[in-house]
């Protein structure tokens, strides 16, 4: 029913690969780090020009992590779309199928690594990533999987963040993908299959970001009104139609 490939080389090889074999979906797994420990949010990202159908793909990711681990959504309702002012984007662009980048969990963060360094969390990971594909992509078929770090034929040794307590990022999203892949390969249709829950909520919110921290959400709009940066005087102009 679903047949899972490993794409190996730099990222846009691995790319047009699964472009050429006709991959239904394409996911590359990182984990998130950073400098402070204490870091906790769960974020997928997608491309600039992602389709409606990876922004839900990577929504329903992230919140089931959420829920799974109780770990804060970060982005905006769990996306990033084209990545960290466009890291992430080049990962994601040259696919012609719904991709996603994950970021599940912080492998700086000791809890989060806890979670990584256990066989549970691990399955745990495995059985949400393979849950969304088959919420999202229930007619089966090729999907394409991409280690993040490892495989680039330009940097061969790179494998990403160091996780606390012991191993690498890109060493750990092998093992959860491989997890994956095994759970969707042995999927049967006619078990009990995950039901994407696609609501209809407005998302046209504007929102001021400082040092990562929401300070300011203005929800009142929609796609009808004009908004314009003035980027001279700095004002932003929001004209309701
Ligand atoms: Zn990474």
């Amino acid at each position: 029913m679903y047949e899972i490939r490993f794409y190996r080389g730099n990222y846009r090889w691995r790319q047009k690969q699964a472009n050429k074999d006709n991959c239904a979906a394409y996911v590359e797994h990182h984990f998130n780090a950073s400098k402070n420990q204490a870091a906790n949010y769960t974020l997928v990202i997608t491309a600039y020009l992602a389709s409606e159908t990876s922004k839900n793909w990577g929504r329903w990711y992230a919140n089931r992590i959420n829920q799974e681990f109780g770990i804060p959504l970060g982005g905006k309702d769990g996306i990033l779309v084209g990545g960290y002012n466009g890291r992430g984007n080049g990962n994601l662009k040259h696919t012609e199928m719904p991709a996603i980048l994950l970021e599940p969990l912080f492998v700086s963060n000791p809890q989060h690594a806890e979670i990584l360094h256990s066989e549970e969390g691990q399955d745990k990971l495995a059985l949400i990533l393979a849950e969304s594909i088959i919420a999202f992509f229930p007619d089966g078929s090729k999907i394409g999987f991409s280690v993040g770090h490892k495989y680039k034929t330009s940097r061969p040794n790179d494998r990403g963040a160091m996780v606390y307590g012991g191993g690498t990022e890109a060493d750990f999203a092998e093992i959860i993908l491989e997890k994956a892949k095994n759970i969707l390969e042995d999927y049967k249709p006619d078990d009990k299959t995950a039901t994407p829950e696609i609501d209809d909520f407005p998302d046209n919110d504007i929102r001021v970001i400082k040092d990562g921290k929401e300070i300011w959400r203005h929800t009142d709009i929609d796609e009808d009104d004009e908004i314009k940066w003035d980027q001279a005087n700095r004002i932003l102009y929001i004209t309701t139609n």
